[in-house]
């Protein structure tokens, strides 16, 4: 059970949460992290895509960030290839993530045809960095730094520099790096205006990464393309030949040689225009949206409905619906993990209805939905003594356990009054798990609320991510008629009183890291992040700058590598000596995972050899 894995930072790759839990929890061999991570020996550390993610997230506590669907589209580089693949192809790499099948992966997104070469080095950002340890956290490897053809930073448009950490040629596969400390000081280089079309594609990539963009067949992408090209006048008149010339001419103008270099040339930019059905790199797509000035939103644009009719949806089937009989519109696909399948949804303008299609589910279509205007109308006939059940199901087209279900659903009364009276004959199964739990956890929400009036949501649902999640697949309804109300912020004038919640704050994360460092079994490392944590005010984290004690009290309270390491040869010898037993000095620098740049400090090597010199004593009084 991976019980203290870290909570992912914005953007952070997978394998960087990997890293830092190895280097906090001092994994002697690179192996043997891989091995409790994974539940295999076999398989790399890998940015690109990491694979046995179902086996990774069913070891992490429930209602862990990384234990649900965000984990593929906020941790890995997933949502950067999906929207240029076809559906089919994005299912398949999804399983061969989630499953052991991490080695087809660059096949499916056709990055072993294309010529785009993987960085040698993980890259970051130094102003980044900087800020990551002036928030008080760790240094962190981000997703869109490790791209080929991201060459900046957007967020402070300085060059990304090459870390020391290499990923080719590496001496073994399963070593997860965290950016060494010393990075921050690396000097940032502002990106000049030579640099205006590296920077605009990075920008571009940021919101590549973005979950927003709608999953649309390639054809429809390179139609829309071809308008671009068409508007910028790389066309004939009245023509649809591209004059592909002069396109590739203009483009080695706009970009740099290095950065085409990159890309694998020009050739790809002929495929682009001419092969509808080609997957191709993201990075080319954006390089081209770049050239042209124009952003996703250009591309992404399902545009006339021609483009869509492959999506056309069905006629809505509710009966109460103003538009029934109308047909609905695509709305999104999302995937399903049930059926291994992307699922394209429609919705009904109307009323509201979400009918799911996918042509791997037994029925075909089905309604995922039944929209607020028909449950208005379950709601007014459940509540008409006059109104069977029967008739009641047939107004609303459905069958009576449906309706009943439904009515369990929004939490309508049962047993409802009537000529016959309805019962939950029927629905055991729904009851089992509501009735059985739903109670307690409104109680334990409910009393959260009491407990912590000022937090919001966000905040509450991070102190209690497992019981949010529940009352979220149980009682979704309760749930957002229950959350704390957002009270809308006058403009100047601040809900929360910094000075006392400074006061309170500072006083709390005193005693906490005292209690942090007296943690009996393995010695923690004290960081402002570890400690803000154990205080239960990470959300405060980032609003640091409004609470200048908090911050002071907690930059003396942060352990150095070297203090830490300290910590951890103390921790040992009294361990060690308790159980009457001799250490050597490789097997102290081995058991408190020193490594070797720190053994080799001289101040270091001092606390080492005390250690050993009391082993020994303690050895002669036996
Ligand atoms: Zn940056
Ligand atoms: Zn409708």
């Amino acid at each position: 059970m991976l019980s203290n894995f870290p909570i992912p930072h914005p953007d952070e790759t997978l394998y960087s949460l990997v890293a830092r839990y190895g280097d906090w929890l001092r994994y002697p061999s690179h192996k043997r992290l891989f091995r409790e991570v994974f539940g295999a020996e076999t398989g790399t550390a890998t940015i690109e895509f990491p694979s046995r993610l179902a086996a990774f997230m069913s070891r992490l506590p429930v209602g862990h960030p990384c234990a649900g669907p965000s984990l593929l589209v906020e941790h890995t580089l997933l949502p950067w290839y999906s929207p240029f693949m076809p559906d089919d192809r994005v299912g398949r790499l999804r399983s061969a993530m989630l499953g052991d099948g991490g080695g087809a992966a660059p096949g499916l997104v056709g990055l072993q045809a294309s010529r785009v070469r993987v960085p040698a080095f993980l890259r970051f950002c130094p102003e980044c960095f900087r800020e990551d340890h002036r928030d008080g956290h760790e240094l962190y490897w981000r997703r869109l730094h490790q791209v080929t053809g991201i060459e900046a930073c957007p967020r402070h448009a300085v060059w990304l520099a090459d870390s020391p950490v290499p990923r080719l040629d590496r001496v073994t596969r399963h070593s997860f790096e965290v950016p060494a400390d010393g990075l921050r000081d690396v000097e940032p280089v502002r990106v000049g205006r030579t640099g205006e079309s590296l920077l605009r594609v990075a920008r571009l990539g940021e919101r590549l990464l973005l979950p927003e963009w709608p999953s649309l067949p390639l054809e429809v992408l390179h139609r829309n393309l071809h308008c671009l090209l068409a508007g910028a006048g790389y066309s004939f008149p009245r023509g649809r030949t591209i004059r592909a010339r002069r396109l590739v001419e203009a483009v080695c103008e706009h970009y740099p040689h290095d950065f085409l270099r990159k890309l694998g040339g020009t050739s790809w930019i002929h495929r682009l225009i001419h092969s509808p059905r080609g997957v191709q790199s993201p990075i080319r797509w954006l390089a081209m949206l770049g050239f042209l000035g124009v952003e996703l939103e250009a591309l992404f644009d399902p545009g006339q409905r021609e483009m869509i009719q492959a999506k056309e949806g069905p006629g809505c089937r509710n009966p109460v619906c103003p538009a029934s009989g109308r047909a609905t519109c695509f709305w999104r696909s999302e995937f399903s993990s049930d059926l291994d399948a992307e699922v394209d949804l429609f919705r009904c303008e109307a009323c509201g209805r979400v009918v799911g299609r996918c042509p791997k589910s037994r029925e075909g279509e089905w309604v995922r939905d039944y929209g607020a205007l028909w449950r208005k109308r379950l709601a007014a006939l459940w509540g008409d003594p006059g109104q069977s059940l029967r008739g009641l199901s047939r107004a609303l087209r459905v069958d009576p356990l449906t309706a009943k279900r439904q009515a369990l659903k929004v939490g309508l009364a049962f047993p409802r009054r009537g000529k016959r009276e309805t019962t939950t004959r029927g629905l055991a199964d729904m009851l089992r798990s509501r009735l059985d739990r739903v109670p307690s956890l409104r109680k334990r929400w409910l009393g959260a609320r009491t407990k912590h009036p000022d937090l919001g949501t966000k905040a509450l649902r991070q102190k209690h991510p497992a019981l949010y999640a529940s009352l979220y697949r149980l009682d979704r309804e309760w749930l957002v008629a229950n959350q704390p109300p957002r009270v809308p912020r006058a403009p100047g004038l601040s809900r929360v009183d910094w000075v006392k919640r400074d006061q309170r704050l500072s006083n709390d994360v005193i005693g906490t890291a005292e209690q942090l460092r007296k943690v009996p079994f393995r010695p923690r490392r004290v960081t402002a992040t570890a400690v803000i944590r154990a205080a239960g005010a990470i959300s405060w984290l980032p609003k640091l700058d409004k609470l200048p004690k908090t911050r002071k009290a907690l930059r003396k309270l942060e352990e150095g590598r070297l203090r830490f390491a300290r910590r951890r040869v103390e921790h040992l010898v009294a361990e060690s000596v308790a159980e009457g037993r001799q250490l050597r000095a490789w097997q102290v620098q081995r058991k408190a995972g020193l490594r070797l740049e720190l053994v080799d400090s001289p101040e270091l090597r001092g606390v080492v050899d005390g250690a050993l010199a009391r082993l020994a004593v303690a050895a002669e009084r036996n």
